[in-house]
């Protein structure tokens, strides 16, 4: 197929096939477990699907298109594409150096098994790329840095940390989950590895959980595979072809809900009951000109503080009527989520505080319903938390 420059065009035709049966639009699913072999060592080119799998790679294909890459390789989480990067690169021994401010998953999979097979990690503010340099050591072999970092949407420079890990030897992974490859491309700024988790916006309607791992290193994508096939963490063909159905209106999806978060983001910032919000898109973000560099857009996620208590936090969350109280990010619903009790609750209190998550932050993977809706339930939530007026506490701290 030719290639095709615009983002809108390759999500819906990039590295697209028609099957081989009955040239299908929508690429079918191969909903099996194994492959019937011509003759003993003769075969299509499958054999067993926790080795690979025609949707799968169907997925892999068009993942891999937008990423600019050949084939990504697919998983059944985003967790298990992190975890299988991990046990392919690093031994015994090796030291990694990963974002201070990281989703907790992450953090979790050094600290309950890596650690244990000596594997050590050193989790620095990415934000200053001397920082990463003045971490590395001579048993380092991997910088992994997330940007935008959740939940407070901590940018890292890229470019700046790839030309620190060229120059040592290093292998730099980016987990780009938040933005995805129609908003900003890691490789392009210089990263080895594009790390997705696809249960956010490539899915894009929250029917899946799945991950991808896309570089231009051949060997390190056959090593990626040969270590999925032994874990046993391949995507699953359904996952796969749903997931195929959601990525072909990623850019037009991310279009809306970047308007969608710029406008609730800036009605926030104006709020009296507002203490800061976390957007890269507001000229108030501190990396905002880091935003505008490196990143097509600013996403669709933000984050906010209250001038109130944690608990009144909490309580705002539980007066949402059209948010939905969840976890997880970058599909149509709009989902709210308090971090220090469901996506970092896995870290202590001091270590929350040390990475800057206050307790009472909010987070809001903004939607595609209309934003004057969304506001409208916002503006209810902070009245009906507890008893207590979210406006008139904030108005008498500004005098
Ligand atoms: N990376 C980021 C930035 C995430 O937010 C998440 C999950 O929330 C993951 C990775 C893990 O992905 P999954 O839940 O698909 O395992």
């Amino acid at each position: 197929m030719a290639s095709f420059q615009d983002i809108a065009t390759i999500a819906i035709h990039g590295g697209r096939s028609l099957d081989s049966h009955a040239s299908s639009l929508i690429f079918p699913l191969y909903q099996t477990g194994t492959f019937v072999h011509d003759a003993v060592g003769v075969d299509k080119g499958f054999s067993y699907s926790r080795v690979s799998n025609p949707t799968v790679d169907a997925l892999e294909r068009a993942i891999g298109a937008l990423e600019g890459t050949g084939p990504a390789v697919c998983f059944r989480t985003g967790l298990a594409a992190e975890s299988t990067l991990f046990f392919s690169v690093l031994k015994a021994g090796d030291h990694a150096i990963l974002s201070k401010v990281l989703y907790g998953g992450t953090i979790r999979i050094f600290r309950e098994i890596l650690e244990a097979f000596g594997v050590k990690a050193s989790f620095v503010d990415t934000s200053d790329p001397a920082n990463v340099e003045a971490a590395i050591t001579p048993e380092t072999r991997l910088v992994f840095i997330e940007s935008p970092a959740n939940p407070i949407l901590t940018l890292t420079d890229i470019a700046a940390v790839s030309e620190i890990t060229k120059r040592h030897g290093l292998l730099l992974a980016v987990d780009n989950t938040f933005l995805t490859p129609a908003l900003q491309r890691p490789l392009e700024l210089g990263a080895d590895i594009s790390v997705l988790s696809t249960t956010k916006y490539i899915d894009g309607h929250n029917a899946t959980v799945g991950g991808s791992l896309a570089t231009n290193d051949g060997t390190l994508a056959e090593r990626f595979r040969l270590i999925r096939k032994t874990l046993g963490s391949i995507q699953a063909p359904f996952e796969a072809w749903l997931t195929l159905q959601g990525l072909r209106t990623l850019p037009v999806r991310l279009r809306a809900h970047c308007e969608n978060a710029q406008i609730i983001a800036e009605w926030l910032e104006a709020h009296p009951a507002v203490e800061k919000v976390y957007y890269p898109g507001l000229k108030s973000f501190p990396q905002h000109g880091l935003a505008l560099r490196q990143q097509r857009a600013a996403g669709g996620m933000l984050s906010f503080e209250l001038n109130a208590t944690a608990e009144i936090a909490i309580q705002v969350i539980n007066s949402v009527q059209l948010c939905s109280r969840a976890e997880s990010l970058g599909g149509v619903e709009t989902l709210i989520t308090h971090p220090a009790s469901t996506t970092h609750a896995d870290l202590a209190h001091d270590l929350r505080a040390h990475l800057g998550i206050p307790e009472g932050l909010i987070r809001l993977s903004v939607g595609l319903e209309s934003p004057t809706d969304i506001i409208a339930d916002l503006e209810q939530a902070f009245a009906a938390a507890g008893s207590c007026n979210l406006a008139k506490e904030a108005s008498s701290e500004v005098r």
